[in-house]
């Protein structure tokens, strides 16, 4: 038997000295999706030599991973899905502490149909959860016993942390960006006593793969680095604080697309994505009669439409903001350019692969990470740079 590898190095801040070196892999973003990849690879293939590159730290304060909802259901998930998201669930709970809470979810109906329940028959045991909606505008209800709530950034941060343990390397705050060939121009960042952040030092670093995992950048790196189309897309999605009470078995609500999901004790809302940002766009806080909002527009339009079916919208316990930055949002990828897209990979170029979360990362984003981490380690084994 080989004996373990040792862990990881980790380069935290510029004071630690870097130098290129071999390598046959390079997972570019530490996000829920890189991380994950990283770890499955060391699992999967421990000879090859890996390096995981961050821009920020571990977690991330930006990007999709940090602001995920962190829901994991069956509900509106294809049959054919299901083992992945059974997949998910088990790696999730496995890999440590994710906080992870058994939690029914529940969507709500204006019609009955197969498997709907009245709603107050639902919701019998949560008197809490009835009292933010009308049941004579939403009498029905559909229950998905098995779903779960957990906290993607805990994820990132277990995956990347075993990752290492498992022998990865770990290079933070430094941005990378494709170059072709399995090149990537490394910079590392670090922030001067007027809180800007500079480049402290550059390098090259070649592997015969890399894995492109920036989250929603990624499609845009790729087609600006290596000319390749992809049909992939991204969307901003904020997710307002809603004040109405939850506690730790509170469901899960789900309405037209609006997700409630009880957190601290409240709600934090997540409004449906009807479609991609085009690129270029810049969010910005929209008007409620006249007043600025931290809302934009399309996620106040969506929230008022519903103020009649989830009266609780309609109270004080909606915090809108009054400009952007008090509303929480990230940049979403949307895998294959729309909203239902599911986690993928594909290969952009002879040494590059694109790994992508987007807004089913919370289901099934540990099953894409294994099925990418096992497709690459079929060649790996045979696979090692020189030095
Ligand atoms: P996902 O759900 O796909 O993991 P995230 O947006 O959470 O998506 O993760 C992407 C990660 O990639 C973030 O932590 C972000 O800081 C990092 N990232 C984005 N661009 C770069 C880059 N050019 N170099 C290194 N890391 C990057």
């Amino acid at each position: 038997m080989t004996p373990p590898a040792p862990p990881g190095r980790v380069w935290a801040h510029v004071g630690q000295p870097f130098e290129p070196a071999a390598y046959d892999v390079l997972v570019i973003g530490a996000g829920r999706m890189g991380s994950a990849a990283a770890l499955f690879l060391r699992q999967l293939a421990p000879e090859a030599r890996l390096l995981l590159i961050e821009e920020g730290g571990l977690p991330n304060e930006d990007g999709a991973t940090i602001l995920a909802p962190g829901v994991w259901t069956l509900a509106g998930l294809p049959e054919a899905h299901h083992a992945a998201a059974h997949w998910t669930r088990e790696a999730a709970q496995t890999l440590g502490d994710v906080s992870w809470q058994a939690r029914p979810h529940v969507t709500l109906h204006p019609t009955p149909g197969l498997g709907r329940l009245p709603v107050e028959e639902a919701l019998r045991e949560h008197p809490q959860s009835l009292a933010l909606l009308d049941p004579a505008a939403l009498p029905w209800a559909e229950v998905d016993p098995q779903a779960a709530t957990y906290r993607p950034g805990s994820l990132a941060l277990r995956t990347a942390q075993q990752a290492v343990a498992l022998g990865a390397d770990l290079l933070l705050n430094t941005r990378a960006a494709l170059c072709g060939g399995g090149e990537v121009q490394l910079e590392r960042l670090t922030v001067t006593n007027t809180h800007q952040i500079v480049t402290h030092e550059t390098h090259r670093q070649g592997a015969p793969t890399v894995i492109l995992a920036t989250g929603a950048d990624a499609p845009h790196h790729a087609e600006h680095a290596l000319g390749v189309h992809t049909r992939h897309a991204r969307a901003y999605r904020q997710m307002p604080h809603l004040a109405a009470p939850s506690n730790d078995t509170s469901p899960v609500l789900r309405a037209a697309g609006l997700t409630l999901r009880p957190q601290h004790g409240a709600y934090t809302l997540i409004p449906p994505l009807h479609w991609r940002d085009p690129h270029g766009y810049q969010p910005a806080g929209g008007q409620l009669t006249g007043v600025p909002t931290g809302l934009r527009r399309e996620t106040l339009e969506d929230l008022v439409a519903q103020m009649d079916e989830l009266p609780v919208l309609a109270s004080e316990a909606l915090h809108m903001g009054r400009s952007l930055s008090d509303v929480p949002g990230a940049w979403l990828a949307l895998p294959g350019g729309t909203p239902a897209g599911r986690p993928t990979f594909e290969p952009l170029d002879d040494h590059t692969w694109l790994l992508l979360g987007g807004p089913q990362a919370d289901t099934l984003g540990l099953h894409t990470a294994y099925k990418l981490a096992s497709t690459l380690a079929q060649t790996l084994g045979g696979q090692t740079a020189a030095l």
